[in-house]
């Protein structure tokens, strides 16, 4: 009888975890607190996939710097994981490859973008341009310059510097479009796709956060300014930073001080152990320890 009673809880209880899609994150925030010490806090978060869309942005299938190209390739087995996962549990895929849309004309992914009815945005999207799109730029009013010099660009490569090119004719194969995915770039076609489905929630993921992903129009700063809830996967990005400039830190902890400053100025982060269960990607020249990868320093 006792064997019987366990198994029939065990089943319940087997039933119970397959229904639930929930997306349980893990989302870490920083705030200022006394004595100038900043607080780094976890909050856990329940989202529902069906209100949520994972933003890929400039997964670009080649990059102008050698590493910066190599690092996309070597997150973009990860990425379309975490991807699949997500687009499983009922998660709304965007597919973001900046400038080079015009690849994928008349595919469904972007006939689906095209074709979301308009629906006006509570506040004007971002109008100033920037690399082929509108341009979301440093909002002096809410956050502080920075953490790290770009201003050369960036290339991250020892030696000889990397010459800036037009690289970039698509997203990497390695990210797969599934039949009910969208494809955009654009910021009104974003905001009405996302109205169409109820979506309030919007996890980004890709390159690079220093510039793109902040800055796009369907990026981090305007989906703050539209009010969505909005979550950076940070183990699943990169930036574009030369050890070279200040702060003359590691690649690594360059984007390290980016996350932080995302954290602490637009929007809380996770890492994909919360889709995977499994530990979170980390780039194969990131040799830090992993104390040195968890709480980065301020600047
Ligand atoms: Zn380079």
């Amino acid at each position: 009888m006792i064997i019987r009673a366990f198994m029939f809880s065990l089943a319940a209880a087997t039933i119970t975890i397959a229904a639930d899609n929930s997306l349980r994150l893990h989302l870490r925030s920083r705030a200022p607190a006394a004595q100038g010490v900043e607080s780094v806090s976890e909050q856990p978060a329940t989202w529902d996939p069906k209100r949520t869309t994972l933003i890929i942005c400039d997964m670009w299938d080649d990059h102008w710097c050698k590493s910066a190209s190599r690092r996309v390739a070597e997150m973009a087995g990860p990425l379309n994981e975490v991807v699949k996962l997500a687009r499983d549990r009922g998660v709304f895929i965007i597919h973001a490859p900046s400038s080079v849309t015009a690849f994928y004309k008349d595919t469904p992914q972007r006939r689906r973008a095209q074709a979301a009815a308009f629906v006006k945005t509570p506040v004007p999207l971002a109008l100033s341009e920037r690399w082929g799109t509108a341009w979301c730029w440093t909002d002096p009013k809410r956050e502080a310059v920075l953490p790290i010099d770009d201003s050369d660009m960036g290339c991250s490569c020892a030696g000889e510097k990397c010459a800036i090119r037009e690289a970039w004719t698509r997203q990497i194969a390695t990210i797969e479009m599934a039949a009910e995915d969208a494809l955009t770039d654009n910021g009104q076609e974003t905001w009405n796709l996302l109205a169409e489905r109820g979506i309030t929630n919007v996890i980004l993921a890709g390159v690079h956060l220093n510039m793109c992903v902040l800055g796009r129009p369907f990026a981090i700063r305007q989906q703050v300014y539209l009010g969505k809830n909005v979550a950076l996967l940070r183990d699943l990005t990169d930036t574009m930073y030369n050890p070279e400039r200040p702060p003359g830190v590691d690649h690594c902890t360059g984007t390290e001080l980016v996350i932080a400053h995302v954290e602490r100025h637009w929007c809380p982060s996770f890492t994909s152990a919360d889709i995977t269960g499994k530990p979170a990607f980390r780039f194969k020249e990131d040799r830090r320890a992993a104390h040195d990868r968890t709480s980065a320093p301020s600047p």
